[in-house]
């Protein structure tokens, strides 16, 4: 990244002042002073404003507990998103990996590290998530067996990656699905004659939903979590 972008996010100087700062002589890197804002710089390089060495922010990475109402979006004017659950200054810096429609509550990750959300969200990586759902009907056994072949979406014309299906009660499952198409839970179990009253994931890869999490707080994510991913 360019110098002055660097010391604006390791200091309260803005990205003009900190352009001042440097033409002004008071920034070095390495050790020696430069006196170009436009210089690149990484994070394993030193560099110090005065007498002070500047050090980048971590990335952030955080589980929240979805709550229903909220949309998976970074800004809206008309509707709550799920970043306005956070302090303004964690909601700049984070984007949302993985979303989930307005109604459905449950595990959302959210980061401001862009790879690391590529991992989960890249159709090439066949993350897995796990959800559970509270249909209108019994789940009769011809329509788990569709599920867990691969059914055909409606308007689509390749059917789904097989789905991992758990009956709970009657008309309780948990099902893992490996894609991440448009509606993809509520069309599959539409595909096979039923429909979806309650959505909440459970899981992403081996990141569980902390149920000590009320509907709508949020956590950091633990170091073997974050690793979980990579
Ligand atoms: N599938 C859906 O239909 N909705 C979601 O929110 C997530 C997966």
């Amino acid at each position: 990244m360019r110098l002055d972008q660097h010391i604006a996010s390791s200091s309260e100087l803005s990205r003009k002042d900190a352009r001042r700062a440097v033409m002004g002589g008071r920034v070095s890197v390495n050790g020696t002073r430069c006196k170009s804002a436009r210089a690149q710089v990484s994070e394993h390089d030193q560099v110090m404003l005065d007498d002070r060495l500047l050090t980048l922010p971590g990335d952030l990475y955080l589980m929240m507990n979805k709550p229903a109402g909220v949309i998976s979006a970074t800004r809206d004017s008309n509707q709550p998103t799920a970043l306005d659950l956070l302090p303004a200054d964690m909601a700049r810096h984070v984007h949302i990996a993985g979303r989930l429609d307005k109604d459905t509550t449950g595990l959302l990750l959210l980061t401001s590290d862009g790879q690391w959300s590529h991992q989960i969200t890249s159709p090439r990586r066949d993350c897995p998530k796990t959800y559970q759902i509270r249909l209108a009907e019994p789940l009769s056994e011809d329509a788990r067996l569709r599920l867990a072949q691969g059914v055909l979406l409606n308007g689509e014309d390749k059917p789904t990656q097989p789905a991992r299906v758990v009956v709970s009660s009657e008309t309780t499952i948990e099902m893992t699905i490996r894609e991440g198409r448009y509606h993809q839970v509520k069309r599959m179990l539409a595909a096979v004659g039923n429909h979806v009253e309650a959505l909440h994931r459970l899981s992403i890869g081996s990141i569980v939903l902390d149920d000590t999490l009320t509907p709508g707080q949020y956590r950091a994510l633990t170091a073997e979590e974050v690793d979980s991913v990579r």
